[in-house]
């Protein structure tokens, strides 16, 4: 069967959740026993967001295969519990550097290379590519931005391309805002009516419009939806704000959202969506019998969303461990040798964050110090990992002034050193070590307890390593090494064994914590937070 398509456009404002509502349809039609798969186009020049600053975009979210991605991957993962790849997510940056490359090549044979048909026929390639092999039922395809702005304006014509090719066979979803209007105790449908009127001056009829509100909303209102956008009064649904995003697949289960496109798409609505694991997860969630509270320290710490995968697995591994996780949020900078015991001494558990640079660095390894003298569980993440090597190496094997060559490139002991294969690499862009390396483990280490088997795969976004050579020095003084890359021998997880829990990765953990399967090292640390 030819895999059907569902298009998501976003309207009225920014950040309504656009990948939530596509993530949870692609839930709820899994439970319906359908293979799918979301997908998320972004309307910004850059290849990828993997040279952005997380202050611009949130987390740069790593794909097994490498790929860095829109942090909304990280949803459609967690939701489905289905790896991505590089084809789920396209910039504008790829289809203009795609159509340039064909250009340079020849291959538009002295034709004048346009952005009607080329630009959107490379996006309509990219979008069928997900399609083409009978891999899934449903591409659900996510365009980022908001309805109206000139970035999208190629996309937004590419999706209308294809609904006219693919006929019945797509369903494009319109995502909108109804704000409420406390002084006048009103809810307002105007701007909805406008961002479908600027769908529609594009060609673009949405089949069903949902409406994120703070108010539960009632059938006049549906129905003036409905009249001023032609659309069925049963394809407006609400989407009411909610506590948790996990939330999301029951209330569109409520609104009907899965019939709905199954029946616009004519696929047979099979059984009813099987949530059990679903429900009995949301069920923890609400049901704790303890909270704890982990310090995350990072230097992005204004933003969460640039943390959004350490958070979420937070939530999963809290959830197992019938407990909710607090974050208190540390600026890495705002740590001082007066401050840090104040700061860190009423938590559970000290999570330093990855990261790039300098800015931070010496409150990062402040955090580290007063977590391995104080016995306090520990979880290092690639760089937050690196800094553990670094404190280690400074106040217990007294190496003074040992560093990662990345903040101090002629340190007298290079602890964290250039990866071999780093070192004739002169482009910043998609040039890291990045996506799935086998890591095996050292038997009766904590990382083995937790995994609970000897071979891993995990992921990775860095450039910088444990340098080898000190490797024997570091044991000898009680630092292990316990994952080691079986290839090429790197160093992929430290631990101090004395410590009640103290683990560093090179990898990270959190792009693979999904609800069906949370992090077991998530899970490990907050077990140890909690004892
Ligand atoms: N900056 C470090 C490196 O490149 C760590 C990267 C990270 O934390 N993702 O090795």
């Amino acid at each position: 069967m030819a895999a059907k398509y569902v298009f998501v456009t976003g309207g009225v404002a920014s950040s309504l959740g656009k990948g939530i509502i596509a993530s949870s349809l692609a839930k709820l039609l899994q439970a319906r026993g359908y293979r799918v798969t979301n997908q998320k186009l972004d309307p910004y020049i850059n290849i990828d967001p993997g040279t952005l600053n997380p202050y611009e975009h949130g987390e740069c979210y790593v794909t097994n295969d490498g790929a860095e991605t829109d942090l909304d991957l990280g949803h459609y993962e967690r939701f489905t519990n289905i790896p991505t790849s590089q084809a789920n997510n396209i910039t504008t940056g790829r289809i203009y550097q795609n159509v340039i490359d064909k250009e340079r090549r020849g291959d538009y044979l002295g034709k004048t290379v346009q952005i009607i048909p080329h630009i959107t026929d490379e996006i309509k390639r990219s979008i069928k590519l997900l399609g083409a092999d009978d891999k899934y039922d449903v591409v659900i395809t996510e365009i980022g931005g908001t309805v109206g702005d000139i970035e999208s304006l190629p996309f937004i014509e590419a999706v209308r391309q294809l609904r006219w090719e693919k006929g019945e066979r797509s369903v494009l979803i319109h995502l909108t805002l109804v704000p409420y209007l406390a002084a006048a105790g009103e809810l307002k449908t105007k701007p909805t009516q406008h961002s479908v009127k600027s769908l529609l001056e594009n060609g673009v009829q949405p089949d069903i419009i949902v409406l994120r509100t703070e108010h539960n909303l009632n059938n006049t209102i549906r129905r003036k939806v409905a009249l001023f956008c032609n659309v069925d009064p049963e394809a407006v649904i609400q989407s009411l704000d909610v506590d948790t995003i996990y939330k999301v697949p029951m209330n569109m289960r409520d609104e009907k959202l899965d019939e709905i496109v199954l029946n616009q798409l004519g696929l047979p609505l099979n059984h009813e969506p099987d949530l059990e694991s679903w429900e009995r997860f949301l069920y923890k969630l609400k049901n704790y019998n303890r909270k704890i509270t982990v310090a995350l320290v990072g230097k992005y710490v204004e933003l969460h969303d640039a943390y959004k995968s350490i958070v979420e697995s937070f939530i999963h591994a809290g959830a197992v461990n019938d407990c909710k996780v607090e974050i208190k949020w540390i600026h890495s900078a705002t740590l001082t040798n007066d401050n840090v015991v104040g700061t860190l001494k009423d938590v559970d558990g000290i999570l330093v964050a990855p990261g790039f640079g300098q800015r931070g660095i010496e409150g990062k390894l402040l955090a580290i110090e007063y977590a391995r003298m104080a016995n306090v569980p520990f979880l290092g993440i690639c760089l937050g990992m690196q800094m553990a090597v670094i404190e280690f190496a400074r106040n217990v094997l007294r190496l003074e002034g040992a560093d990662s060559v990345e903040m101090a490139p002629r340190t007298k002991y290079p602890v964290i050193d250039l990866m071999e294969s780093q070192k004739d690499v002169v482009n910043k862009g998609g040039t890291m070590r990045l996506g799935a390396y086998k890591c095996e483990l050292k038997e009766g280490s904590r990382a083995y307890e937790a995994y609970g088997t000897k071979e891993i795969e995990e992921r990775h976004r860095h450039r910088y390593e444990f340098n080898s050579q000190y490797r024997k020095q570091f044991e000898d003084a009680g630092m292990l090494t316990t994952g080691v890359n079986p290839e090429t021998g790197l160093t992929e997880i430290i631990e101090i064994p004395s410590h009640k829990w103290f683990v560093g990765t090179q990898f990270h953990p959190e792009y693979k914590s999904t609800v069906t399967n949370p992090h077991p090292l998530f899970v490990a640390f907050v077990k140890a937070c909690l004892s």
